[in-house]
C-alpha cells in the first residue's frame, strides 16, 4: 500500500502553533517570586538583639548536679543553629584581626564553642581535659569549682612558645576552671590574649580572678 503523504499545515495551523511557542511581544518572563520580605525583618531583629534571643535559650535547672546549683543549660542554644551562629560570629569578631595562634577548650562544652571558634579563627585547637583522658604526657593543675574539687590537663606539646592564646568555656562562675586552663597555657610559654565565655555568672567574680587579662562573655547574669 503506498503511504500517505502528510500534507503541510495550513497557514492558520501554522500561525497558531507558532504562537503557542512565542507569545506576542516576545517570550513569556517568568513571574516574579514574592520576596520573601516577611522574613527579613524577624531574622534582622534577632541579629539587632542576638543577646535576648539567646538569652532565651540558656535554660535553667535548680540543683543540678548539686542542690542549691542553677545550672544553666547552654542545649536549648546548641539545638538552635541560629543562636549558635549569633554567639560564635559575636565572639569571633571581637578576635577578626588580632592574631590568636591558638583555643584552647575547656573540656567538655568549652570542646563545643572552642573547636567552632579556632576554626573561624584559623587558629589551630587545644583540648584542656579532666585527668587521665589526654593521651600522651601532659601537664596538670588541681583547682576548686562553684560545686567541688577538679584537676585539668593538657599535652605538654600543645603550644608553642610565645603563642598568643584564646581560652574559652561555655560559663565563667568562680573563675577557678578558667585560671587553671590559663595556668597550663603559661606553664608552656604560651600567652593568655583573653578569656571567652558564652555565660558569665556576675556575682561569683571570675571575671575579677582573670583581669588584667581580658575577659569576654556573650550573656551575664547577676
Ligand atoms: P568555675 O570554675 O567556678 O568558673 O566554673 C566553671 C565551670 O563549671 C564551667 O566549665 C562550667 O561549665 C561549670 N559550671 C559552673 N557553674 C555552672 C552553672 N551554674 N551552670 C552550668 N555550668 C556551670
Amino acid at each position: 500500500m503506498a503511504a500517505r503523504k502528510r500534507s503541510a499545515p495550513k497557514p492558520k495551523a501554522r500561525r497558531e502553533a507558532r504562537a503557542k511557542l512565542t507569545p506576542r511581544g516576545g517570550p513569556k518572563k517568568a513571574p516574579k517570586k514574592p520576596a520573601a520580605r516577611h522574613h527579613l525583618p524577624h531574622i534582622a531583629a534577632e541579629l539587632v538583639d542576638g543577646n535576648s534571643y539567646v538569652r532565651k535559650l540558656i535554660r535553667e535547672i535548680p540543683n543540678f548536679p548539686q542542690p542549691g546549683i542553677l545550672f544553666k543549660d547552654i542545649t536549648p542554644l546548641l539545638a538552635n543553629p541560629k543562636a549558635f551562629h549569633i554567639v560564635l560570629d559575636a565572639i569571633a569578631e571581637r578576635f577578626m584581626g588580632e592574631h590568636i595562634d591558638a583555643v584552647v577548650g575547656i573540656e567538655s562544652r568549652g570542646f563545643i564553642f572552642g573547636g567552632a571558634l579556632a576554626a573561624r579563627l584559623n587558629a589551630s585547637f587545644v583540648p584542656v581535659r579532666k585527668p587521665g583522658k589526654l593521651p600522651y604526657r601532659t601537664d596538670k593543675v588541681s583547682y576548686s569549682l562553684e560545686y567541688g574539687e577538679s584537676e585539668l590537663e593538657m599535652h605538654r606539646d600543645s603550644l608553642s612558645e610565645g603563642a598568643r592564646v584564646l581560652v574559652v568555656d561555655d560559663l565563667l562562675a568562680t573563675g577557678g576552671t578558667a585560671a587553671a586552663a590559663g595556668e597550663l597555657v603559661h606553664r608552656q610559654g604560651a600567652y593568655v590574649a583573653a578569656y571567652a565565655f558564652v555565660v558569665e555568672l556576675r556575682s561569683l567574680g571570675g571575671r575579677e580572678r582573670l583581669v588584667p587579662t581580658p575577659v569576654i562573655a556573650f550573656l551575664q547574669y547577676d
